[in-house]
C-alpha cells in the first residue's frame, strides 16, 4: 500500500505545537496533519488527556508524537475550531437546519467528551426550542406573527422562503435529541410533529411544491419507535381536544360561570351561551385538527378571540387566565406522558 500523502492543515498546524493529530485519508488518499498544543487538547477532553498519558513507543513527526484518529479532516478541523473559539459555533435561533448543521461537531465532541463544546451546541438548540410553558407562550406569539405574515402574502420577506424555513424543524430536533441524549428538546419537538400531517414531507415530490404558509417535517429521519410515539401522542391529544368541549360546557354553565361585576352581570350572563357556541364552533371549524390535533393552538386561538366575545373585562380576564393556567399549562406539563418520554 502506498502511504497516503500528508498535508499540513492551514489553520491548525502550529509551529510551536507539541502533538500531531493525523486524520483519516480523504477520498483522494490525502491525510491531514494538525499540530495543536497538548495542554489545550488535554484540558478540553479527558479522552485526549488519557491518550497523552500512555507511555510507550511513539511514532514521531516533526519532533512531536503522532496520534492517529478515526475522524475526517473536516471533523477534526471543526473540533479544533470549536476548542480554540467556542463562540465561533453559531446558528441562527430558529434555523430549521440547525440540528443537521451541528451534528458533525456534536459527534466528535461527544466522542472526545469535550463537554464545553457539547454544552455550547445544546444551548444553541435549546434557545430556539421552548422547554417551559412560559417559553412556549412567547414562542407561540412570535410564530403566530410569522404565520399572519405568510397568510397575507406568499413571500413576505421577498426571499422565496416559506414559514417552514423560518421555524425549527421538529424531526431533525428529535433525531439530534435521541442520538445525543438531549431530552430537553423532545417535548416541544414531538408535540410539533404531532400537529404536522405526515403527507407534508420536507422534500416534496415533483409537481407538488411547498405551500409557503404551511409547516413540513423531515419524517424520514424518524425510526419506527419515534413514529409510534407520534401516533400515541396524537391519540392522547385528540382525546384532550374532545374533552375540551366538555370543559367549555362546565366552564360556561351557571352557576360555575358567574360575572362578579354587578353592572355587567346581566349582559355577561346573556352573552355566555353565544360564547359557548362560538367556542364549540372554534373547535369544530378546524378539520385539520382531526388527524393532527393541536389543542395548545385551539386554546391559543381562543385566548386571542376572547376579546371579541364581548364579556366584561373581568370575565375576559378570568377566561384568559383559565385558558392559560388550567388548560394550556396542563397540556404542556403532560407532554412527557403524552409522548412516553
Ligand atoms: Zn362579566
Amino acid at each position: 500500500m502506498v502511504n497516503p500523502i500528508p498535508i499540513h492543515d492551514d489553520k491548525f498546524y502550529f509551529a510551536d505545537g507539541d502533538l500531531v493529530l493525523r486524520s483519516l485519508p480523504s477520498s483522494e488518499g490525502k491525510v491531514t496533519l494538525f499540530r495543536p498544543h497538548q495542554t489545550t487538547m488535554a484540558y478540553s477532553s479527558p479522552v485526549f488527556s488519557g491518550m497523552l498519558g500512555i507511555p510507550g513507543e511513539q511514532e514521531m513527526y516533526d519532533g512531536a508524537p503522532v496520534v492517529d484518529l478515526g475522524d475526517t479532516a473536516e471533523e477534526l478541523r471543526a473540533l479544533l475550531d470549536a476548542l480554540h473559539d467556542p463562540s465561533a459555533i453559531t446558528v441562527s435561533r430558529w434555523d430549521p437546519n440547525a440540528p443537521l448543521i451541528l451534528t458533525p461537531l456534536m459527534r466528535v465532541a461527544s466522542k472526545y467528551m469535550a463537554d464545553a463544546i457539547r454544552e455550547r451546541i445544546i444551548a444553541l438548540l435549546e434557545e430556539g426550542c421552548p422547554r417551559t410553558f412560559e417559553q412556549w407562550v412567547r414562542f407561540s406569539a412570535e410564530q403566530r406573527a410569522l404565520e399572519q405574515l405568510y397568510a397575507t402574502s406568499p413571500d413576505p420577506f421577498n426571499d422565496g422562503t416559506g414559514l417552514s424555513d423560518r421555524v425549527p424543524e421538529p424531526a431533525a430536533l428529535v433525531r439530534f435529541a435521541c442520538d445525543f441524549d438531549v431530552p430537553t428538546l423532545l417535548p416541544f419537538a414531538f408535540y410539533t410533529l404531532a400537529s404536522i400531517p405526515a403527507a407534508r414531507t420536507w422534500t416534496r415530490p415533483a409537481g407538488s411544491p411547498r405551500v409557503a404558509s404551511r409547516r413540513y417535517a423531515r419524517w424520514e429521519l424518524l425510526d419506527a419507535g419515534e413514529l409510534a410515539r407520534v401516533l400515541r401522542g396524537r391519540e392522547t391529544l385528540s382525546y384532550i381536544r374532545e374533552n375540551s368541549k366538555q370543559w367549555a360546557d362546565y366552564y360556561f354553565s351557571a352557576p360555575t360561570f358567574l360575572c362578579i361585576v354587578p353592572q355587567h352581570r346581566r349582559a355577561c350572563s346573556e352573552r355566555v351561551l353565544e360564547v359557548e357556541d362560538q367556542w364549540l364552533q372554534h373547535i369544530a371549524r378546524k378539520p385539520m385538527h382531526t388527524g393532527c390535533p393541536d389543542p395548545l393552538r385551539i386554546f391559543e386561538d381562543a385566548y386571542y378571540d376572547a376579546q371579541a366575545w364581548k364579556l366584561c373585562d373581568d370575565c375576559t380576564g378570568k377566561m384568559r387566565k383559565w385558558i392559560r393556567e388550567e388548560q394550556q399549562r396542563d397540556i404542556w406539563d403532560s407532554l412527557q406522558d403524552t409522548f412516553d418520554l
